[in-house]
């Protein structure tokens, strides 16, 4: 029962990075993609408001999985040496 429910959660994990490497944006939960706030005017039409602030008028949003990836990818980065090339690499100071 126990290897079951594990198995059911690694499927759902897989699932969920498969759907970020495929889709990395999803829709703003804030405006629900439109991007902008809707507001009815005195007669009842609905009309276009302020600019969303959090998605700042893309309709989209990085999804917090992704976000995850590329935050790991960067303190990766940030924390390994780089690889010098022979093209751009610094010339030589005199005591070395
Ligand atoms: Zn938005």
């Amino acid at each position: 029962m126990l290897t079951a429910s594990f198995a059911l959660l690694l499927l759902a994990i897989g699932g969920y990075a498969a759907l970020c490497a495929i889709q990395p944006f999803g829709t703003c939960r804030k405006c629900r993609g439109i991007g902008y706030r809707l507001r009815r005017t005195r007669t009842g039409a609905v009309k276009r408001g302020k600019p969303c602030r959090r998605c700042r008028t893309h309709g989209k949003r990085l999804r917090i999985g992704r976000r995850l990836h590329q935050s790991g990818r960067r303190l990766h980065r940030d924390g390994t040496r780089t690889h010098t090339r022979s093209t751009d690499r610094k010339e030589t100071l005199p005591w070395q």
